[in-house]
């Protein structure tokens, strides 16, 4: 007892030949890294506070600052790496259950990045997206089976309500209290701009974002935080969550510190108490019950509003999603074992689900195999990183992705994983008032529009790589993919050819 065992996982280097101690490090570390020494007449820092989130190093106006990983080295080794010997220390001094933020750091294949995409040469010449149209507007929602006509031979539109995007792109669902209220109307604003959707996650619709309606998907998670008549109506789409690739098969906690003022509100619990998810939805049991909640929803709207139906990706993924389809809903969101999180137990995290990629052509194989991909639309989410990735998602099968940290980062989130804290010195995971106002929503929505109408450039160049001029001629064209250094059975999962095939 009293020995420290821990070390600080980052060292603060500061170039006291640059310091000119204004301060303004100490001032901007929530984490209260740096002070003042009056005595000694310039600045400190505490290591051991500092989460390496990299606030300070941005602001500092004489670049006096860097932050270093700890050089300090345990005895470690192939099987006992220094995080699982610092982990045994802090649960031997805590009692706890150890919670991480964001999406799994594993070293597991990023099957992304195994996969390289095809281009027309000679024989189907490229297309020059400058000059020539290029469709990258997607539509969600399932496929009418056949076309019918009236008497007068004009088409009747029986098609189920729909969701249309100007590009294949939705933000995933953070939830308000998990994120702040501008991190939110950042999303909000920059989905309305971009003709796209964000996501409410599983914490209600704050009434000054009703007017963002229908930019808007909303969440019915099992707590049914914040769900009402009123709320399911004024959203575009309505979706379950049944589960999320961070922490597949738990519910959700957030602590009662973060439930304060309209956070409480929102979620129409009182303030301070924790907003704890269960695992399962308390009415969910089958496939039948499931069934029921989709009808009980569209029938709450009118039926006219489409139905998602979100899941972690795990073993049995293709199972499942053909039971989902048969549910009634209209799309389903397969969530991989990378995404994202605010707070995840650390164990779970890092050990439980699979990767999107996998899941996604497993679940797209399975619905053609039975006839029934045209009766849903897939989302696909879990550390969707760049345009290439949304390209991949979408010749293995995706309907559209959905990128949650991806947006966060556009936001200013260095990934320094410390969301759970509440702490976030970029105003984006904390309800800390101080610190939410560092995150200004005119310029986080301006760099989040900036940045989807990249991605939607490099989408459209990559395609016309491919001779393809429409998401429509992707979709789900395996073809268009070859796999590298991957095996049989990763290749046969993955419904492509290997490279040099
Ligand atoms: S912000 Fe930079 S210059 Fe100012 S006190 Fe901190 S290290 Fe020194
Ligand atoms: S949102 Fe904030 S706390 Fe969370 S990883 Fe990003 S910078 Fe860190």
């Amino acid at each position: 007892m009293g020995i420290n065992y821990i070390y600080p996982e980052f060292e603060v280097i500061r170039d006291t030949a640059r310091c000119i101690a204004c301060r303004v490090c100490e001032r901007q570390c929530a984490n209260e890294v740096h002070r003042f020494d009056a005595e000694l007449g310039m600045m400190t820092a505490d290591d051991s506070k500092c989460v390496d989130c990299h606030r300070c190093v941005s602001l500092c106006p004489t670049r006096a600052l860097h932050i270093e990983k700890s050089r300090h080295t345990f005895r470690e080794n192939a099987n006992w790496t220094s995080d699982k010997i610092t982990e045994i220390y802090r649960q031997a001094g805590t009692g706890g259950v150890l919670l991480s933020s964001m999406g799994n750091p594993q070293n597991i294949p990023v099957y992304w990045d195994k996969m390289l995409i095809n281009a027309s040469q000679v024989t189907n010449p490229p297309i020059d997206p400058l000059r020539e149209p290029m469709e990258t507007k997607t539509t969600l929602g399932a496929k009418p089976k056949k076309i019918e006509r009236d008497n007068a031979g004009r088409i009747i539109d029986n098609r189920s309500p729909r969701l249309t995007l100007s590009t294949p792109i939705m933000f995933s669902a953070m939830s308000y209290g998990s994120i702040s209220y501008n991190a939110h109307e950042s999303l909000a604003r920059a989905a309305r701009e971009l003709g796209i959707y964000y996501n409410t996650g599983e914490g209600g619709l704050h009434r000054d974002f009703y007017e963002y309606g229908p930019n808007t998907i909303v969440q019915v998670a099992s707590g049914r935080f914040g769900v009402h008549k009123e709320y399911l109506e004024t959203a575009a789409a309505i979706e379950i969550k049944m589960g999320q690739g961070a922490k597949p098969g738990i519910g959700g906690h957030l602590p009662g510190t973060k439930i304060v003022g309209d956070v409480s509100a929102t979620r129409m619990i009182p303030e301070g108490s924790d907003a704890i998810s269960p695992a399962p939805h308390h009415d969910i049991y089958s496939i039948e019950d499931l069934r029921q909640l989709v009808f009980s929803l569209k029938e709450a709207t009118n039926y006219k509003k489409p139905i998602i139906v979100k899941i972690a990706a795990v073993h049995n993924i293709a199972a499942i999603a053909s039971g989902i389809a048969r549910s009634g809903a209209d799309m389903i969101a397969i969530d991989g074992f990378r995404g994202g999180t605010g707070a995840a137990p650390t164990r779970i995290r890092d050990n439980v689900g699979i990767p999107i990629e996998l899941a996604l052509a497993s679940v797209d194989t399975r619905l053609r195999e039975e006839g029934i991909r045209g009766d849903v639309s897939l989302l696909a989410a879990g550390s969707i990183r760049c345009a290439s990735d949304v390209v991949k998602a979408i010749a293995l099968g995706a309907d559209a992705c959905y990128i949650g940290t991806g947006a966060l980062i556009a936001l200013g989130c260095h990934v320094c994983r410390t969301c759970h804290t509440g702490k976030c010195n970029w105003g984006i995971a904390t309800q800390r008032e101080d610190l939410v106002k560092r995150l200004n929503p005119d310029i986080g929505s301006q760099r989040l529009v900036n940045l989807i109408k990249a991605w939607d450039h490099e989408i459209k160049e990559i395609m016309g790589g491919m001779g393809i001029n429409s998401i429509e001629a992707l979709r789900g064209n395996r073809l268009m993919l070859r796999g590298i250094g991957l095996t049989e059975k990763e290749l046969e999962i993955l419904g492509i050819m290997h490279a040099g095939e």
